[in-house]
């Protein structure tokens, strides 16, 4: 019997039958939006479907140009189209899956002059603003889906979503912050909710009954003037009605300031949403958000009546994952640790999206593994993320590696991060990377550190995956009892008092603010993130939502930077906002502008503006960047070894794990 029966169990829809209750979530990989990367596609999906998912939705396609996310971007509007995707569901059927188009209206976050909306309204995270759409183009939009979904099938899909949340077009009907129309088609809920459902009513009518229509609805929009929860119940039952067979769900809209995918948010934060969704409607409905691991969708599934989990970035992570699950191999799945580091922040630069942890997800045909037809042995120093990536990838094509690493353990840097609050996800990938040296069979010494001599000799190649160190600045007073470094403080354990400064604010400034700014045990629980974020369940509320109220800080931290600029405004698109509100939830003193002069007994002495000024700090802890250890390279140049440097050994300056990784991998696919 598999370890997870019920996520492993097959699901009757009466005209079809998912082989489990896995759907991949849509994601917008930026493939979808050029004709050329047709072929691209289809493997990525067919990679996903060989791995076992039950049912894939792909990323969003308008189904007019008016609602298309920018111009340009991905569409369903003509058969050529429908004739290239059938290379895409071809494909995804060869590999014994299903597949669903997702049809998606952006509405207001269209991002071009020409968008439309329910009224004239602009989003505050776009510069258009849109113009209300007439009756008339209502009648027409409904139209339009019932024939996106008419061509979706003509391209041999087994359905379609209709995207209802995150705040795009249906979405923006349904709420009355978006909505304040005077037609029918506005102001009650009933009149508010008619689009969604009409569209839903002529999508089934244009497909006839033996095809997949998902609804993808929001169960709480955590914006003001949101749905309510009775709004939400009474759609779902008429989306029920009128033939919908799933309901997918959402949370929030992307203009919400509450942080619904960021790796802070707890493990399955909303499900308890979609469990009480579940029991108001007889067709299934599907979990979604911050759902990585099989142990958390088994126990959705075997507690509350809602019959599917929906992942998106997982399945980017690992497209065997599925398969891995249901082999009872979850220790070897490659987990999303929920940075969006590769996949949303290069949406939103309208670059191609991949994975920090998997850099070929989206690149299948471009980044191929195969074993090697000439074993060399190859020794590689450094078990941080580049190393790792390095040496179970080179292992994995039939190489022999011995892996050094001076620590007495692997991670590296990640090692430190792990520990950050609310990023307790970093220790699944070094929970992966652990089993995958013991499955690819890499020789690993650990607490040795390697020396340019021994490497010298026995090896065909080296590879230099030593990292990085805390850089040190030349500030008078750096060696006094109060300054310490972030590694000597997170990984050290080094005490420290109750006011703090940090000097230097790049995103593990930032980091060591979290760090400091909570109590000694990492984890947060559910509740706490919902009295940090102010997310309630009260049934009255508006879009979810009530007062905030973060626990306290037990320090007062001082965050320093000497640029003038806004601190953390190189963090991730996506996430840079959270650690910025998080932040100032907790209370952290933010100074830019400053030039250190000293440390002492009285504390860190700075100026500020031409002012001198006193923190009387208990400790400074140090996060100005770092410096690339390559104290091997030298030796091996003189011994004329064959050597490649990656990750931080590299280039410290603008590393991050995601550089690291990808370096890695490409390097292991090339020896
Ligand atoms: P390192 O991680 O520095 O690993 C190098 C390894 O080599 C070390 O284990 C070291 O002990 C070993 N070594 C050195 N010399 C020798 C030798 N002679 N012999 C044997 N072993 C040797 N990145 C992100 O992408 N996203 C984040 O959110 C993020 N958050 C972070 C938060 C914190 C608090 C920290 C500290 C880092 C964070 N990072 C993050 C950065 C990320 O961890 C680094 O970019 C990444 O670890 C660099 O990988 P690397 O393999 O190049 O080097
Ligand atoms: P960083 O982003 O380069 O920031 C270093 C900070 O130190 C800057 O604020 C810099 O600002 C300051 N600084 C540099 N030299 C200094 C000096 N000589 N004296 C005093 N201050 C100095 O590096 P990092 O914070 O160490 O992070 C390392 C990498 O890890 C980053 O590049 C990042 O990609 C990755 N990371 C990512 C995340 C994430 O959430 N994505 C989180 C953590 C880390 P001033 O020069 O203005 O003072
Ligand atoms: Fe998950 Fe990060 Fe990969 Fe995106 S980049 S899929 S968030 S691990």
């Amino acid at each position: 019997m598999s370890s997870y029966p019920a996520l492993m169990a097959p699901l009757d829809l009466g005209f079809t039958t998912l082989r489990n209750r896995v759907i991949m979530g849509s994601m917008h990989t930026g493939l979808e939006d050029r004709a050329k990367n047709i072929d691209r596609l289809a493997a990525f999906y067919a990679e996903r479907a060989r791995g076992g998912v039950g049912l894939i939705v792909t990323g969003g396609f308008a189904p007019n140009r008016t609602g298309w996310l920018l111009p340009l971007g991905s569409t369903m509007v003509t058969h050529t189209q429908a004739l290239r995707h059938r290379k895409v569901t071809r494909a995804v059927h060869a590999e014994g899956g299903k597949i669903v188009m997702q049809l998606l209206h952006a509405g207001r976050y269209s991002y071009w002059p020409l968008s439309v909306s329910a009224s004239a309204i602009k989003s505050p995270i776009n510069p258009f603003k849109p113009r209300a759409l007439t009756e008339r183009g209502v009648h027409q939009t409904i139209r339009d889906f019932a024939r996106s979904a008419e061509l979706a099938q003509e391209a041999g899909y087994d359905g379609v979503e209709l995207m209802g949340g995150e705040g795009y077009f249906i979405n923006q009907f349904l709420a009355p912050r978006t909505n304040k129309r005077t037609d029918k088609w506005g102001g009650s809920a009933e009149n508010r909710r008619r689009i969604a459902v009409e569209i839903a009513r002529a999508t089934r009518a244009a497909v006839g009954s033996d095809f997949i229509i998902m609804f993808r609805l929001s169960m709480a929009d955590l914006v003001e003037k949101g749905q309510t929860w009775d709004e939400i119940i009474a759609l779902a039952q008429e989306l029920e009605a009128v033939g919908v067979n799933i309901l997918n769900t959402d949370i929030g809209w992307h203009e919400a300031r509450v942080p619904t995918i960021v790796t802070s948010v707890p493990r399955a934060a909303f499900a308890d949403f979609t469990a009480r969704v579940a029991e108001e409607v007889a067709i299934p409905v599907c979990a979604s958000n911050r759902i990585n691991m099989p142990e958390t969708a088994e126990h959705i599934l075997t507690t509350t009546q809602v019959e599917l989990i929906s992942m998106a970035r997982p399945m980017l992570a690992d497209p065997d994952w599925v398969d891995k699950a249901a082999a009872g191999k979850a220790d070897e799945i490659n987990t999303c640790i929920a940075c969006n580091q590769a996949c949303l922040d290069h949406t939103f630069q309208n670059k191609t999206a991949s994975c920090l942890v998997n850099p070929r997800a989206c690149h299948e045909t471009q980044l191929t593994l195969a074993p090697t037809r000439r074993t060399k042995t190859v020794a590689v120093v450094g078990a941080g993320p580049a190393g790792l990536a390095a040496a179970t990838n080179l292992a994995r094509r039939g190489h022999t590696v011995t892996l050094f690493e001076a620590e007495d353990r692997i991670g590296g840097q990640f090692e430190i991060a792990r520990r950050i609050p609310g990023k307790e996800e970093f220790a699944e990938t070094i929970r992966y990377y652990e089993r995958q040296l013991e499955l690819t069979g890499v020789d690993v010494k650990l607490g040795a550190r390697a020396s340019a001599e021994e490497l010298s000799a026995g090896y065909d190649e080296v590879v230099i995956a030593t990292g990085v160190t805390p850089r040190i600045p030349a500030i008078d007073g750096i060696d006094h009892p109060k300054a310490l470094s972030y590694a000597e403080l997170v990984r050290g354990g080094k005490p420290v008092g109750e006011r703090v400064a940090v000097i230097g604010a790049g995103g593990i400034g930032v980091d060591i603010s979290e760090f400091l700014t909570h109590e000694s045990s990492p984890t947060m629980d559910l509740g706490e993130w919902m009295r940090e974020w102010g997310v309630t369940y009260a049934p009255d509320a508006v879009g979810a939502l009530t007062t905030p109220a973060p626990a306290p800080s037990p320090r007062t931290v001082f965050l320093l930077q000497r640029k003038e600029t806004r601190i953390g405004k190189d963090l991730g698109k996506t996430t840079g906002w959270v650690h910025r509100a998080a932040l100032r939830a907790k209370g952290v003193q933010e100074l830019t502008g400053v030039a250190y002069e000293r440390i002492d007994d009285a504390g860190l002495h700075i100026t500020v503006d031409g002012k001198p000024r006193v923190l009387d700090v208990d400790n400074v802890v140090i996060c100005a960047g770092q410096d690339s250890v390559r104290d091997l390279v030298a030796g091996l140049e003189t011994a004329g070894v064959t050597h490649h440097v990656i990750g931080g050994a590299d280039l410290a300056s603008e590393l991050d794990a995601k550089r690291a990784i990808k370096q890695g991998t490409e390097l292991a696919a090339t020896i």
